[in-house]
């Protein structure tokens, strides 16, 4: 059975704050695109997100680009959101509840099924301000080394994005077969046991419970389907059935 919630992707708002870099808000838009997203705001952007270099980074997105929306503050782009994230790879500074992108998609898939929630990125070179943090209700981040944990504003975007899209993918539910009970696998055991003493099988130290204890750690440890049990019958039965045989023609020699 497969299970999975639907992603209303145009309830998922990515606000950059003050980008610098034409080639940042091409990337994004390209990212957005690849994961199903539509929806980019602009707050004060210090660059062109129409030019050469945008273009060039969207990589054929460039319609995206058109749609892109600009505000003059964080305030006014997000008007229509019921949720606001923050992003940062430092969220213990702040006050908000911080959570790892992974943590919180499931969360974040259900909550924008009916409402806008916007995710706010902040500049390249220094990141959100403490008035825009407080305008968020939760911060999130992406667990990344401890010794340089800064990612790069698009790479920033599309795990993030990346992360919202995996939450929503339908996840297999395995069925769980039904499994041998210890009754029918000490059966087979003794059964293996029985032909392999008679093969004269050598038991490490001549310690035959070992080797058996060993199989059936094994055998309960995967939790064996009682269907698979079958055909490791068959097959001692086979190498049964061939080693009378062997015995047989060495009794009787032609
Ligand atoms: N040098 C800045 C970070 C700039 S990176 C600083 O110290 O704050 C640009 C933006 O990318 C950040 O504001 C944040 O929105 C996002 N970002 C970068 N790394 C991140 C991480 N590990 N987790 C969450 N967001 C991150």
């Amino acid at each position: 059975m497969k299970t999975g919630q639907k992603l209303n992707c145009s309830n998922i708002v990515v606000v950059l704050v003050e980008t610098k870099t034409a080639g940042n808000i091409g990337s994004v838009s390209r990212a957005m695109t690849n994961m199903g997203f539509d929806d980019l705001r602009l707050v004060n952007p210090l660059t062109d997100h129409l030019s050469d270099q945008a273009k060039m980074l969207a990589h054929g997105c460039n319609e995206f680009l058109e749609k892109i929306k600009v505000f003059p503050t964080l305030e006014t782009a997000i008007q229509d959101c019921s949720l606001v994230l923050g992003t940062s790879h430092k969220p213990v500074r702040y006050n908000q509840k911080s959570f790892a992108a992974r943590e919180i998609g499931n969360t974040l898939v259900s909550y924008c099924e009916k409402n806008k929630v916007a995710i706010v990125f902040g500049r390249e070179d220094c990141g959100l301000s403490n008035d825009e943090i407080n305008l968020c209700s939760w911060l999130v981040n992406i667990p990344s080394a401890r010794e340089y944990p800064s990612l790069n504003l698009s790479q920033a975007v599309m795990l993030i994005c990346y992360e919202l899209y995996m939450s929503s993918l339908p996840t297999l539910e395995q069925e769980i077969p039904e499994f041998a009970k210890y009754e029918d696998i000490e059966r087979f055991l003794a059964y293996i046991t029985k032909i392999l003493d008679s093969l004269g099988f050598h038991h490490k130290n001549n310690r035959s419970e070992i080797f058996v204890g060993t199989l059936r750690r094994v055998l309960t440890r995967i939790g064996i389907d009682a269907k698979d049990l079958k055909v490791f019958y068959k097959l001692f039965e086979q190498i049964e059935s061939a080693t009378k045989c062997k015995a047989q023609n060495s009794e009787n020699p032609l």
